[in-house]
């Protein structure tokens, strides 16, 4: 059941062609001053790159994750129909349910 989740969650984040048309539209972005690991793009490559092992969840990872409001204004945005709020929302059950290894508390 995770490993299906595992397998869903990366292969929406393979549809982000990385446009960043969807960065305007992320509050959270916006009220970073445009620190980019808050944003919608950020965030699904952060998803990627963890779970293709290129790197490995920390404490930020959490930060990131918990501050997306899940309000969908990316995914209106998106040409590719990259479902971000999906992503966090089950990249976070995969955290909290430890198949996602390393982080650093
Ligand atoms: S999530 Fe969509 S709009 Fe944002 S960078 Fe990826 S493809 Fe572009
Ligand atoms: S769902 Fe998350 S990433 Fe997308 S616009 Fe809302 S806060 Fe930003």
């Amino acid at each position: 059941m995770l490993k299906d989740h595992i397998k869903t969650v990366y292969e929406e984040t393979l549809k982000c062609i990385r446009c960043g048309f969807c960065e305007i539209h992320c509050p959270t972005l916006l009220e970073t001053d445009y620190n980019r690991l808050y944003g919608p793009r950020g965030r699904v490559q952060i998803v990627k790159g963890i779970l293709e092992g290129e790197f490995k969840p920390t404490i930020y990872t959490l930060k990131t994750m918990y501050t997306c409001l899940l309000c969908n204004a990316c995914y209106v945005a998106c040409p590719a129909g990259v479902d971000v709020q999906f992503i966090i929302r089950t990249f976070r059950t995969l955290l909290r349910s430890g198949v996602v290894k390393g982080l650093k508390f």
